[in-house]
């Protein structure tokens, strides 16, 4: 696992493309500090290309924006995390996922502000 500067900044894995980029909303100690352990764990799960057959290509499955924003933010949360934190990690990572698709992004900030609200409220 080694650090990257360059047109992205963020961790990286030294023997294939994985990547984990520092997202731009982020902001303040406490975000950094999730930022660093989420890249840890992202990191321990990445399927390695240096150790898969290149004949074998693991697809990632699609996984819809809508349905998955509270459930990664609520195991965020069971993490230690708290509710803003956990918001804007699955928010970094739909960026990264989704390529920065605007449409995507857009929905994903709208299901960010609804989980906070409710978090708020004592909902989650
Ligand atoms: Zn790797």
């Amino acid at each position: 696992m080694i650090w990257i500067q360059g047109d992205e900044e963020g961790w990286a894995c030294s023997n294939c493309r994985w990547t984990f980029p520092v997202p731009t909303l982020l902001n303040g100690k406490e975000a950094v500090a999730a930022y660093d352990r989420l890249a840890g764990v992202k990191f321990r799960e990445h399927k390695c290309e240096a150790e898969t057959s290149p004949s074998a290509p693991i697809q990632e499955p699609q996984r819809g924006v809508d349905t998955h924003f509270a459930e990664r933010a609520r195991t965020l949360i069971k993490r230690g995390y708290t509710p803003k934190v956990a918001v804007e990690l699955v928010l970094q990572e739909t960026e990264v996922e989704h390529g920065n698709d605007p449409k995507v992004m857009a929905e994903a900030r709208a299901e960010g502000e609804d989980f906070l609200l409710r978090a708020r409220k004592g909902l989650i």
